[in-house]
């Protein structure tokens, strides 16, 4: 089917980062496309990669030079959207997955837009504020000329946040000299921004919580969480379940891990990570030094929400959780797919579990172009609805065709993809 094509480089499908888990991901899907096969090989290659240099001056005079990128995976649904992330490891590979990753959960919640994703190779932690927004708009004026409104609209990720999308908003709108707010989304309240907005991602974490919960039996009252990742999803995610009646047990972050099996006063958690930037140090739970116990945790549900790769084949057998939500992008690797499968784990996968921020990024984008702003009720609603009517969609598909929750949302959204892709037809 592909013999004679070549193959680019920065494609290599022996790639063992999330470009190559994505990839294997694809050929898992492929056998259930049909006749839709024949397009499967767009989805394996970007529409279309921008690679910039970001100079900044720094506050001590001397100059520094970032990369960054901006992939537009696909667009045949939509504009491109998806997230920016400001990280020391951000590589091509990784935003090229991240990207595609878009393009699939945008189908899979059927919200009209394509995959795209953004990045820059930078350890924020090390700039000053002023360097962050010097390097934050001159990344912006530099991917200008293929985002936009109708085009593709960035939003947060890893280390970006609503005061990011403040800065990129406006440079986006002196360059083009008048206001453009649907130009990104996760923005301040004040600029467009939605109400619900901030709690979306995690919100629609424990929203797909519950109900697969419901499924296998398990109730959320006295369920003991673990969370990895304490930011904006695994924070909101965490504060959700104990609402709801759950404990969490463990939190892991980039710097330290605690665990306390009685349930860990969450808000305390938050104020002293608000207060010193991590979970270390934290009075109120025990410390553990070594990492690799966190997956060994006694818990009932296990909610990755940090980065890729985190569950492979080296812990995958340790996770005693009977569930699985995934808060990150890509945290489960296909042979850790394969081993908790083996052994009855539930995988509620992330292009359904962390689907929610993406779906009021829609929201925030519709209430941008018609001006009218809509109450928090309202958003919450048609949250949990379309988060509940994706679930439901994907785990009906999943009995019927006797493949993981990942198969079936692929299934679903590939096809929707393809279909798309198909109807279109190529040009010229
Ligand atoms: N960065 C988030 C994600 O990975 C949200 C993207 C968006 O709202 O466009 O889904």
């Amino acid at each position: 089917m592909t013999h004679h094509h070549e193959i680019p480089s920065y494609l290599k499908h022996d790639d063992l980062g999330p470009w190559g888990v994505y990839l294997e991901q694809i050929d898992r899907v492929t056998p259930y496309l049909g006749n839709l096969a024949r397009w499967v090989e767009t989805l394996k290659r970007p529409k279309r990669i921008l690679i910039v240099d970001v100079p900044i001056e720094r506050d001590n005079g001397t100059i520094a030079h970032f990369e960054g990128y901006r992939v537009q995976h696909n667009t045949s649904r939509g504009p491109g959207k998806g997230g920016v992330r400001f990280h020391q490891d951000v590589t091509l590979s990784e935003v090229m997955a991240l990207s595609a990753w878009m393009t699939v959960k945008n189908a899979a919640v059927n919200v009209p837009y394509g995959g795209a994703k953004g990045g820059i190779r930078v350890d924020p932690k090390t700039l000053s504020q002023g360097e962050l927004q010097r390097m934050t708009r001159r990344y912006t004026s530099e991917i200008n000329i293929i985002i936009g409104p109708n085009k593709d609209i960035p939003a947060p990720d890893v280390n970006t946040n609503e005061q990011i999308m403040a800065w990129m908003m406006d440079t986006y709108s002196m360059n083009q000299g008048s206001t453009a707010s649907g130009v990104v989304t996760g923005k301040p309240i004040s600029l467009g921004g939605s109400l619900g907005r901030h709690e979306a991602t995690g919100r629609g974490v424990f929203v797909v919580g519950c109900e697969a919960a419901s499924q296998i039996g398990m109730e959320i009252r006295g369920a003991a969480v673990a969370v990895q990742g304490f930011g904006n999803v695994g924070g909101v995610a965490a504060r959700l379940f104990v609402e709801a009646g759950a404990r969490i047990v463990a939190v892991q972050d980039h710097a330290s891990t605690v665990v306390r099996a009685g349930g860990i006063n969450i808000a305390a958690l938050q104020a002293h990570v608000a207060a010193t930037g991590s979970v270390a140090g934290f009075h109120g739970a025990e410390e553990i030094a070594d990492r690799e116990q966190f997956w060994g945790i006694d818990c009932d549900i296990l909610v990755p929400a940090a980065l890729e790769q985190q569950i492979n084949e080296t812990n995958a057998h340790k996770i005693r959780a009977k569930l699985i939500l995934e808060g990150a992008n890509g945290p489960t690797t296909p042979g850790a797919d394969d081993i908790l499968r083996e052994r009855g784990v539930l995988v509620v996968p992330d292009v359904i579990a962390n689907a929610g921020g993406v779906t009021v990024s829609y929201f925030e984008w519709v209430q941008d172009f018609s001006s009218f702003f809509w109450t928090e009720d309202e958003i919450n609603l048609r949250l949990t609805r379309i988060m509940r009517e994706a679930f439901g969609t994907v785990w009906q598909l999943a009995q019927e065709k006797h493949v993981s929750l990942r198969t079936a949302a692929f299934i679903l959204a590939c096809t929707r993809v393809l279909q798309a892709r198909e109807m279109r037809g190529l040009y010229p």
